[in-house]
């Protein structure tokens, strides 16, 4: 499964502020770019900490990106994917929404209740792991159920495991000119961070767009 992680962040690295609420990071022509990168790719995963603090649809806004896949024999909306251990996911999220499917990846140790809850609402479950949701197992699963493309969009919690476990391909960051700061402020990267074996990566292209730049990277 080929995947990329797209995310917006300030000139410090931040996602959100240390409120972790959504922040205007990019503008129009980013926008406009995210959502064709979403309609490129046959799923978009966020995690929990992304759904409980921007309650997201990740679903296309752009009518030609739905007519586009529909013509191409795909469903209009990419598949929503949600790391979720223990299915805090509220029933009324808009990732559940009937517009798109929604795969939730969670544990074998999730709630018993709050899974029939979240079947009910249309979500299907793919459990991997005990205390976490085991990833590289967990996009097998993908993988066997056809996803052949993901775009991860954050946050940072997630982002840190997926590349821990090798399990990214490709980077696009846009680097908005704004300024957020704080030591508690989520990051592109973020849980125990790396010590060594640092992440490699191999910036493909710098561009302009909107008030800041997108850079786009391989990673090795
Ligand atoms: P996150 O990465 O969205 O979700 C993290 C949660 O995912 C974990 O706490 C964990 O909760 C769950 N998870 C399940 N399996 C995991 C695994 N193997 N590894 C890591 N996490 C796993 O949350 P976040 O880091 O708090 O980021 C949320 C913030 O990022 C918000 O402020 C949001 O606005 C911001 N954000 C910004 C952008 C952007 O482009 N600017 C994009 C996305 C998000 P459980 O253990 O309970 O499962």
């Amino acid at each position: 499964m080929h995947v990329v992680v797209n995310a917006a962040m300030s000139a410090d690295g931040k996602l959100s502020s240390r409120r972790r609420e959504q922040i205007s990071i990019s503008g129009p022509e980013d926008f406009a770019r995210v959502d064709a990168l979403r309609a490129e790719n046959d799923a978009v995963m966020v995690g929990i900490g992304t759904v409980l603090a921007d309650d997201p649809s990740l679903t296309l806004d752009d009518q030609e990106h739905t007519e586009a896949r529909r013509r191409r024999g795909d469903p209009p909306h990419p598949t929503r994917v949600i790391a979720d251990s223990n299915l805090q996911t509220p029933p009324d999220a808009e990732v559940l929404s009937e517009t798109a499917e929604t795969i939730i990846c969670t544990t074998t140790d999730a709630p018993v209740d709050a899974a029939a809850t979240l079947e009910d609402a249309g979500a299907t479950l793919i459990r991997a792991g005990t205390d976490r949701v085991n990833l590289p197992i967990a996009f097998e699963a993908l993988s066997s159920r056809g996803v052949d493309s993901l775009m991860v969009e954050g946050g940072g919690e997630l982002l840190f495991s997926l590349f821990d476990a090798a399990l990214v391909n490709r980077l696009s960051v846009f680097v908005g000119s704004i300024l957020i700061g704080g030591g508690d402020a989520p990051t592109l990267v973020d849980g125990r961070g790396f010590v060594e074996d640092f992440p490699a990566l191999t910036l493909d292209s710098v561009s302009r767009i909107d008030e800041g730049a997108l850079l786009e990277y391989t990673v090795e």
